[in-house]
Parts: structure tokens; sequence; C-alpha cells
């Protein structure tokens, strides 16, 4: 079996599509949610993806409420981390079924409307906590960004 690549898991239309429901779900919370995908990595995933989200500034949110949205695309491998101003109120397996919507789609191939349907399920987990505020400023990108970090 070929293994695919983070540009052939996820091609530039369904980047598109990915980073148009970012925007959707963060008019509905202040929280700040991104999705990277990668090849592979020799490391833990939970360990890798807490790098990548630092990698990506997405610690310096005023209300530290980002949430990363990482997948290793060799590895099958995905996680779902969130800043300190949301994992401290939040039990530990906050995200997983997140996660666990997430494995579903990709066993699939729907590898979009999987990653789509889980920056849904976080933007409505987030509004909970975060809801949106009328000032709301974008602190952090919403496309998809790839590569090794
Ligand atoms: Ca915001
Ligand atoms: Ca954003």
């Amino acid at each position: 079996m070929s293994v695919l690549t983070a540009e052939e898991f996820l091609t530039e239309t369904e980047r598109k599509r990915v980073s148009a429901a970012i925007s959707e779900a963060e008019r509905r919370t202040s929280g700040e949610i991104r999705v990277h995908i990668e090849d592979h990595i020799e490391d833990e995933v939970l360990d890798h993806a807490a790098f990548v989200f630092e990698e990506l500034g997405m610690h310096r949110t005023k209300d530290r409420n980002g949430v990363l949205i990482y997948v290793s695309v060799a590895d099958r491998k995905a996680a779902v981390i969130g800043d300190k101003g949301i994992n401290e109120r939040v039990p530990t397996n906050f995200w997983n079924d997140v996660l666990g919507v997430l494995q579903l789609h990709f066993a699939a191939s729907r590898q979009a409307d999987g990653l789509c349907e889980a920056v849904f399920l976080v933007g409505e987990k987030l509004k909970a906590f975060h809801p949106h505020q009328h000032d709301d400023r974008d602190e952090l990108s919403n496309e998809v960004s790839m590569g090794r970090k």
C-alpha cells in the first residue's frame, strides 16, 4: 500500500474547504483553531503536536484559547490539543470524541470531511468557554499549514 504525502492527503481545494470551515467556526467563538498536516514524525504524536503548537505561535493568543488539530499522514496519527485557557477547565478526555470522528473519516479516506467536521466540533466546544466577542480579532491564520516543523 502506498503512503500518502501531506499534499496528497489533503489537496489544495480541500485545504481551502477546511480553511473556510475554520473561518466559519471562529464566527461563533473567540478561540483560534488551526490545522497542521505533516508527512511523518519520529516522536510521540502528542509531544510533537505540542511542539508544533509552540512553533506556530499558538500559545500567544490573548485568552490562551488556541486549539490545534494535528495530523501525521504516514503514521496515521492525529492529535487535538488546546492551550491552557481551555485545558485548565476541561477533562483530559475532552477532545477524544473529536479525535474519534477524525479517525473514522480518515479510515474511509474522507480527510476533508473529517477535518471540517472536527473543526466544527472544536468550534462548538470552544463556544461554551470562549463565546465570540464583538471586538474579536483573528489572531491566528485560518489557512491549513503543511510540512515539517
Ligand atoms: Ca479570534
Ligand atoms: Ca483564526
